[in-house]
């Protein structure tokens, strides 16, 4: 068995190999893992809490099939954090709210259960903003993530769990889920791989929804491949999410074959104009790269840029309103006590379960959704949104990616934007564009800071070409060795 300081190191390469050639089995690894997930969480807190009796089991299981001679899956014993939105049976999923702190779920997420089937060993759940609304985690009802890098800087949000678990070595991997940017902000400010796959790639049942047109589930890994790994688990049509694609789900790992010379990259001017920072430097030098890897480089424009964060703070919090009005203390939530009448009860119940950010949210998406003002602002918005699609299937006839930087900044620190929600908003500005098109995109370390801050590098291709951004994801990490 590996001692517990080398568990950081592993890839899902390393734990299949250590598997085989019987170093560890499944059950020792869950075990060594565990312990030290648990020694290292107090540092970061990116785990909200563990789930040991589950770990057990499902190595138990791989272990069981390695013995039976049978193929044990992709991610045979691979320790995975899950973000906690997303809904596991009989282990608590709290969305970081206090309102579901309690909350023991009767059912499995859909990716859940596919990880699981793949071989997956879910350690525990991670902490994140509440209803994954955020950018640093800071929203958490159970208290911030730290951002393993530089403990006094936060891991970006809303998935700062998943990020720093990964980061910190203690997950190999990790499921996040990204509304507008809330797998990829986090993997460059942790200085990890994060992907936000095509909507519809992967199954929403079972994550707590947000936005729901907004939504994806995604995977976090330390370098490319095992992203495209986990994501090829948990990808496919599922009869649950009507919105989830029939679109047959390639080998992406397999599909890592080096092979980008030639390929068209595009930077889009209104992402690098005014970004005279290192964050900018260090892109600029990522696509110098990419240039020695043979790809042709161009600038292109998406002129509808400037409209995202306005378009898209209007329908996240238009769906936000209608999504989170479920939780009334009614059901399966928290409840608060001593309420006179049933509006009391639900007026309490909400004023004491949500924190300022979602209350802040509910009451603008209400606003914007309400007699008088749906046209002016949500319908308007729906357009905004069709042009900014527009703007990327254009410019997708030209070239084949698509090259930005993840976050104007690297990691900031911790209460440095608490007070300004709308300088907090300003952080998603080259995020949401994606998850308003609706296309594949990920977050690859380009490189640090002098300060020793990560800094990543956004790539995005059309719908349903996540082959593509791997291959030159790939190609790049290998190139400028930025990957783990
Ligand atoms: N930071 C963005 C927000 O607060 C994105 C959140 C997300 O992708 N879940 O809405």
């Amino acid at each position: 068995m590996t001692a517990p300081t080398e568990i950081p190191a592993l890839t899902i390469a390393q734990v299949r190999e250590g598997l085989a050639k019987r170093h560890f089995s499944a059950e020792e690894l869950a075990r060594e893992a565990l312990a030290f997930a648990e020694a290292e969480n107090p540092k970061t807190n990116a785990y909200l809490h563990f789930s040991p009796e589950r770990a057990i089991a499902a190595a138990r299981r791989v272990d069981e099939k390695l013995a039976r001679g049978e193929d044990p899956g992709p991610l045979a014993g691979v320790p995975v954090a899950v973000k906690d939105v997303i809904v596991t049976q009989g282990v608590r999923s709290t969305a970081g709210s206090k309102l579901l702190a309690n909350y023991i779920p009767p059912y499995d997420a859909t990716a859940v259960i596919r990880l699981e089937q793949a071989g997956g060993v879910i350690l525990g759940k991670a902490n994140c903003d509440e209803f994954a609304m955020g950018s640093s985690n800071e929203n958490s009802a159970f208290g911030p993530v730290r951002n393993p890098v530089d403990l006094e800087r936060v891991p970006g949000g809303s998935s700062g769990g998943p990020a720093a678990a990964v980061a910190q070595g203690t997950a190999v991997v990790a499921l996040g889920s990204d509304t507008g940017g809330s797998i990829r902000q986090p993997a460059s400010f942790c200085g990890v791989v994060g992907v936000t796959p095509t909507y519809g790639r992967v199954s929403r049942y079972g994550l707590i929804a947000f936005a729901s047109s907004l939504d994806h589930i995604g995977p976090f890994g330390r370098n490319v491949r095992d992203a495209a790994t986990l994501l090829q688990a948990i990808a496919g049509r599922d009869e649950l999410d009507s919105t989830s694609a029939f679109a047959p789900v390639p080998d992406y790992a397999a599909l890592l074959n080096g092979a980008v010379r030639g390929t068209k990259i595009g930077l889009p001017r209104e992402y690098f104009k005014g970004l005279a920072s290192e964050t900018g430097d260090l892109v600029t030098r990522g696509v110098e790269v990419l240039k020695r890897l043979g790809c042709e480089v161009r600038e292109i424009s998406l002129p509808h840029t400037d409209y995202a964060i306005g378009a898209y703070y209007i329908i996240c919090t238009a769906e936000a309103s209608s999504n989170l009005a479920r939780f009334d203390g009614v059901r399966y939530t928290f409840r608060s006590a001593d309420s006179a009448t049933l509006s009391d009860m639900y007026r309490n119940t909400r004023g004491e379960g949500f924190g300022a950010e979602c209350k802040r949210r509910i009451m603008l998406g209400t606003y914007v959704l309400s007699a008088g003002y749906y046209d002016a602002y949500y319908l308007k918005a729906q357009k905004v949104r069709h042009l900014i699609a527009r703007d990327f299937s254009e410019a997708f006839r030209e070239v084949d990616a698509i090259v930005t930087p993840v976050s104007p900044f690297p990691a900031f620190k911790l209460g440095e934007k608490l007070d300004d929600p709308l300088a907090m908003y300003l952080s998603d500005i080259y995020t949401i564009t994606g998850d308003l098109a609706g296309i594949p995109c990920m977050s690859v370390p380009c490189g640090k800071t002098a300060g020793g801050l990560p800094v990543g590098m956004q790539i995005l291709t059309k719908h349903f070409d996540e082959p593509g951004m791997f291959r030159l994801a790939d190609a790049f990490e290998k190139a400028g060795g930025f990957g783990g």
